[in-house]
């Protein structure tokens, strides 16, 4: 467990759930949820459809909103794109960039990556900026050298002045979605050599209140032991945030 950081238990919703499914679940939630323990924040991030209807439904509860994408420009002829501006307005403080499934499936690179969290970063959105290996660069063991280079090449040049303006997601790819999760051990792994990482571009005071959190197959049953290791802040949850019954336990047992 981090000594000077607060956890972070972060949904990420994927394309799940329709206006009235996405509202149920955040009803569920912020009833699961009205407060949160001492020492964890807790975050969803539904589709863009329905962020205006979640963010009505959580605005009493301890429980912030963030989105699964953006786009970097201000405004114009981007279609199917939001900007940060616009994810402001419907509520968001969060916006997960860099997600294998966006790298893999739409083709985005680190330099996509590097515009989102400047422009995310400009607009006063914290970015949940997400690296991780496929199965054949772990297997290879280069797969610290892999991360740490997304790390480095989607965080060029930003600057940051507090540490809240960022966090990262580790998420090993193999882990993802699979059952297959990460040992602790691995995580901690990966997210210790993340933070020294941090810890070279930002100083070493910055990296430290940076939360790195882990993703891949996370759960109820894994996240107490995950975040008992000293760099691992918190998790990035895909299949288990979908049940408010899941998410708010991961919430409990990650403190307690
Ligand atoms: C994710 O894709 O961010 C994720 C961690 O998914 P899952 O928890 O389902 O593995």
């Amino acid at each position: 467990m981090p000594s000077n950081r607060t956890l972070l238990i972060a949904g990420n919703w994927k394309m799940n759930n329709d206006v009235a499914a996405a509202a149920k679940l955040a009803d569920e939630l912020a009833e699961a949820l009205p407060e949160v323990p001492e020492g964890v924040e807790v975050l969803v991030c539904p589709p863009t459809i329905d962020l205006v209807t979640v963010h009505d439904r959580i605005q009493a509860a301890p429980i912030a909103l963030g989105a699964q994408n953006v786009y970097w420009e201000a405004s114009g002829a981007y279609t199917g794109e939001s900007s940060c501006d616009m994810l402001k307005s419907a509520g968001c403080t969060y916006c997960i960039i860099g997600h294998s499934e966006r790298r893999d499936y739409f083709g985005e690179t680190d330099e996509d990556e590097n515009k989102k969290a400047t422009a995310l970063i400009a607009a006063g959105i914290v970015p949940v900026f997400c690296c991780g290996e496929p199965e054949e660069i772990r297997e290879a063991g280069t797969y610290v050298e892999h991360v740490t280079a997304q790390v480095k090449a989607g965080l060029a040049g930003l600057e940051l002045t507090d540490p809240d303006q960022l966090v990262i997601a580790y998420e090993p790819i193999w882990a993802i979605g699979t059952g297959k999760t990460a040992t602790a051990d691995d995580a901690q792994e990966v997210c210790g050599a993340i933070r020294e990482t941090l810890v070279e571009m930002f100083g070493t005071e910055m990296a430290e209140g940076i939360r790195v959190l882990y993703g891949g197959s996370a759960k109820p049953g894994n996240i107490a032991e995950l975040v008992a290791k000293p760099d691992v802040d918190g998790a990035l949850v895909g299949g288990a945030s979908l049940s408010a019954a899941d998410f708010s336990s991961m919430v409990v047992k990650a403190v307690e």
